[in-house]
């Protein structure tokens, strides 16, 4: 939806209590919304691995929707690794 990431909750897409955790393969930001139809309804959701953060999100019907992040999540990198000059 359109709530910005900074005011949403951070879910375990699978859940901690289930041994999900807590890296960012596994967290994505939900809305209180979303987050309590994803907790407290049959909707699923999972991260597609490799698509930078993308949710796939199943209904009780079985049909699913890709949700993909408007950015992708920075990348951190020694600066030696990168030969810049500072
Ligand atoms: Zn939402």
């Amino acid at each position: 939806c359109g709530m910005p990431a900074s005011r949403c909750d951070v879910d375990h897409n699978v859940d901690w209590a289930l041994g999900g955790h807590t890296e960012l393969t596994n967290l994505g930001p939900l809305c209180e919304g979303h987050h309590t139809v994803r907790h407290h309804t049959d909707w699923r959701i999972e991260q597609v691995a490799g698509l930078g953060g993308a949710i796939l999100w199943t209904s009780p019907s079985g049909r699913r929707y890709l949700v993909e992040p408007e950015r992708a999540v920075p990348v951190f990198r020694s600066t030696e690794s990168v030969g810049a000059p500072f």
